[in-house]
């Protein structure tokens, strides 16, 4: 074990300062992947040198998500306390499904769970727990909806026709989920959106009292806090009574920015969250925690237990289930997600992490700033967003991430919001400085600058 650890050192510190030169690895397309690295699994070992050699050159291949040279998803960054956390954890290597076999990291995670509850305002009727990531604490509020709204479908299966409703800004694990729930993906009700990509909630009342005339049974309406493209809020107040009326389980999706909750400054994007039924948020997005860390909070636990609980005398052998995690779990044996949460939220307080999501805010405001100053860009985001959608010179958005890509440049994406492409830049990474960002547009401006292709585009569109 000492020589591994060794060999980890000394391969994350040459990594950290070549990341400093070359915030961008060196792009090696598909075809060339398989002759450029030595990914071959072989009948014979290796040696030492051999293998260190080998998972060097493969780390230094690998795309680089904690430089300013990453703009590409809704992560990004290191921070040492909760690489910290992560690391322990996996050396302790426990399984979060019994106290027996996790002992304190239960407590830790279950003070996490704890804490966030309370910071909504729920009682100690509430709970939750840990999925691997935000497309599956939405799948489990898609279960739990489904369940709360007939006793029978656990054994039975589906004997009603359930319909789900989101909006067309929504994350796309919400079809998946229908699916995998047995819902069905045709019985998702996509509600059309604002210019500002937040839920009409007046179409939304008006297709859920048409279903309910139909005879079909409405059972999940799912908002969200961040829009996967624009950064949207959908209201959550309005919603919250059409939800009570109906009986309709409402779930808030703030994988991507819930976690405003933790500001004092951006809590009011979140208004009325305490009136929802269960609410999850990715601490490995706006909370600079390693992948994955997706936590989701129900208001009263005992549909966590309703859904999710199941004996197994082979498993759960000592202690109450209070302390035995895998009753309120999508699985069985689980990671420890939680201690790199901890880890971070531990050393820097309440107050710190409400620093990190202020500072990417002001980021995102330094970002919008320069937009707007600056004729040849078009921006197409609003304010209180951390993604900072916008054209630049009228070159298609797919066209420069591409390049950039692919001259090893800058790492960003684009997306579209009805029928404009644009790119998303995302100030998600709390350790990137005013500085960086301004940066990050002059690289973009000197990179088409020199690129003959991306200067026709240009032409070509203003010529349209
Ligand atoms: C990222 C995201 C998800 C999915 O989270 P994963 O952890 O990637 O599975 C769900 N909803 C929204 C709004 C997101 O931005």
């Amino acid at each position: 074990m000492k020589n591994a650890l060794d060999i980890f050192q000394k391969i994350t510190k040459e990594l950290l300062e070549d990341e400093k030169k070359h915030p961008v690895a060196e792009y090696i397309p598909t075809s060339d992947l398989f002759s450029r690295l030595d990914l071959e699994l072989t009948d014979n070992p290796i040696s030492d040198e051999a293998f260190e050699r080998i998972l060097r050159d493969l780390i230094f291949a690998s795309p680089r998500t904690a430089t300013t040279g990453f703009f590409n998803q809704l992560f990004g960054g290191r921070n040492s306390k909760a690489i910290l956390g992560e690391l322990l954890s996996v050396i302790l290597n426990n399984s979060m499904y019994t106290y027996k076999a996790a002992g304190p990291q239960i407590g830790v995670e279950k003070n996490i769970l704890r804490t966030v509850c309370n910071m909504i305002g729920w009682d100690e009727n509430s709970d939750g727990t840990l999925a691997p990531g935000g497309s599956m604490t939405n799948f489990m509020s898609m279960v739990m909806a489904r369940d709360a709204a007939s006793a029978a479908v656990r054994n039975k299966g589906l004997t009603e026709r359930m319909v789900v409703y989101s909006s067309k800004e929504s994350h796309y694990s919400i079809p998946k989920n229908a699916a995998f729930c047995g819902i069905g993906r045709d019985n998702v009700r996509y509600v059309s959106t604002d210019k500002e990509g937040r839920i009409n909630v007046q179409e939304l009342e008006s297709a859920i009292e048409n279903d309910i005339q139909n005879g079909l049974l409405p059972v999940l309406v799912n908002l969200t806090a961040g829009t996967t493209v624009l950064g949207a809020f959908d209201p959550i107040i309005l919603v919250a009574d059409i939800c009570k009326k109906h009986k309709i389980w409402l779930h808030i999706d703030g994988a991507y920015c819930g976690s405003v909750i933790f500001s004092k400054k951006y809590k009011h994007l979140v208004q009325g969250v305490e009136l929802v039924d269960s609410f999850s948020f990715n601490a490995h997005k706006m909370l600079s925690t390693p992948l994955s860390c997706s936590i989701i909070v129900v208001k009263n636990k005992k549909h966590l237990y309703d859904s999710f609980s199941n004996d197994a005398n082979y498993l759960y052998q000592t202690h109450h289930d209070e302390f035995n995690l895998g009753k309120t779990s999508l699985q069985c044996g689980r990671r420890n997600d939680a201690l790199k949460f901890w880890a971070l939220w531990k050393s820097v307080g309440t107050t710190g992490l409400e620093d990190i999501v202020d500072h990417q805010f002001a980021l995102a405001d330094t970002a919008r700033n320069y937009i707007r100053n600056h004729d040849d860009y078009t921006l197409y985001s609003y304010d209180n967003s951390v993604s900072i959608c916008f054209n630049y010179k009228g070159i298609p958005a797919r066209d420069i991430c591409t390049a950039l890509y692919e001259y090893s440049n800058l790492l960003v994406g684009y997306g579209s919001f009805r029928d404009t492409e644009f790119i998303r830049l995302v100030t998600v990474n709390a350790s990137n400085s005013h500085e960086d960002i301004r940066h990050f547009f002059s690289t973009m401006e000197d990179f088409v600058a020199k690129s003959d292709l991306l200067q026709s585009r240009a032409v070509q569109e203003q010529v349209h």
